[in-house]
Order: C-alpha cells, then structure tokens, then sequence
C-alpha cells in the first residue's frame, strides 16, 4: 500500500568535536531541503500516532526559518512503517504532521511537499527511503538541480535516499557519543551536525 500526499493539503554544539565536518564552501545555498521527521524535528518516539507527543528538537524552527528567508524549498520525507503493520492509521500521522507544523510556527503551508511512506519493511519499497522516487519526483516537478538539494536525516535509510537521488546528505546526530550508525555514517562520507540549525549555519551564511 502507497500513499503519497503532496502540496498544501497534504544544547547545540555540545560535541562539536567529535563531528566530522564534510561541508566545504564550494557548495552553493540549497534550492531544496528534504527532512525527515522523527529524530531530525522532532523527537523520535516509535509509531508516533498523537499529536500530544510531538515535541520539536532544538534549533528547529531557526533552521526552517533560515531556509524559507533563503526562498528554498522544504519537503518532509518520513517512513512510516506503523501505517503499513496496522500500529496507525494514515489520519494520526497527519494529525501528527499538522501538530508539528503548527509548533514549528511557520504557517501551514511550510513544505512544498509532503512524503509519508507507509509500506512495511519486508514489502517492496516504492516510496519508502531508501527509494530516491519523491525526491527525484519532486525535484523534476519544481526543476530543481540535484547539486541544489538536499536530504537531512537520523537514519542510513535517510542519507542513501539522498545519494540514491544524487543529491546532498547530511545527519543529525544528537549525541555524538551514543551514535547508533557512526560506523555507516563514515562509511556514506555523510557530515554530521547536532541540530538542524548547525547544519544550516553551514550552508546558508
Ligand atoms: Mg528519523
């Protein structure tokens, strides 16, 4: 089962010194930004169905407020597998998503796009990240050039969606000392920033 639902409708720097920073100036502003959800704004708790439980991760709205000043394009990105296994319906991840919206601050109209992949793990992945197809439908209905986009996430799945679309990656990684995926995160060359704002202080100066 795919759902796709697009447009409208639908303690920073604490461990700066372990974070290996990739970015390099040469890069230009990006036109695009596509996030994941949970674990990159806002908070990850599993199978996330009530909008009472969402809880915005820091530097956050700064970030999204940086981008849209810069005119650039933001796309939420999220896998929901707790659709797919029966956990929740499509109607409480939305109502999570327009929770969300509503404390970023930002208006309703915040993304340009909206993804939420609900397959299971074990079904054939359409839309579910690691697949590049949102982003490369999204890229090619706002023309938009792979150098100026980019994928932001907690997880592998995150980051090999944005390669596997040829655009950037870049993780959010809490805490640096209790990393999950270093290991695949090095191994991907993907630059780390404890919050979105840190990686948006890179790229948007
Ligand atoms: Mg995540």
């Amino acid at each position: 089962m795919i759902v796709m639902i697009e447009g409208r409708a639908c303690n920073r720097n604490s461990y700066v010194g372990e974070y290996d920073r990739g970015m390099q100036g040469s890069v230009p502003p990006p036109g695009a930004i596509f996030l994941d959800r949970d674990g990159t704004l806002i908070e990850n708790r599993h199978y996330l169905g009530s909008p009472a439980e969402v809880a915005l991760l820091p530097g956050v709205r700064e970030a999204i407020s940086r981008a849209r000043t810069n005119g650039t394009k933001l796309f939420l990105f999220t896998n929901q597998s707790g659709v797919g296994r029966g956990y929740l319906t499509l109607a409480d991840v939305e109502a999570v998503n327009r929770r969300m919206i509503e404390v970023i601050g930002l208006g309703a109209d915040l993304f340009a796009g909206i993804c939420i992949a609900p397959e299971r793990p074990d079904e054939p992945a359409i839309y579910r990240k690691p697949a590049p197809r949102f982003i490369q439908e999204m890229l090619e209905q706002h023309a938009l050039e792979t150098e100026q986009a980019w994928m932001i996430g907690d997880s592998p799945s995150d980051w090999e969606a944005g390669i596997n679309a040829g655009i950037h990656a870049a993780a959010i990684v809490i805490d640096a000392a209790q990393e999950t995926f270093r290991e695949r995160r090095l191994q991907l060359g993907i630059p780390a920033y404890p919050t979105l704002l840190d990686w948006a202080e890179t790229v948007f100066r």
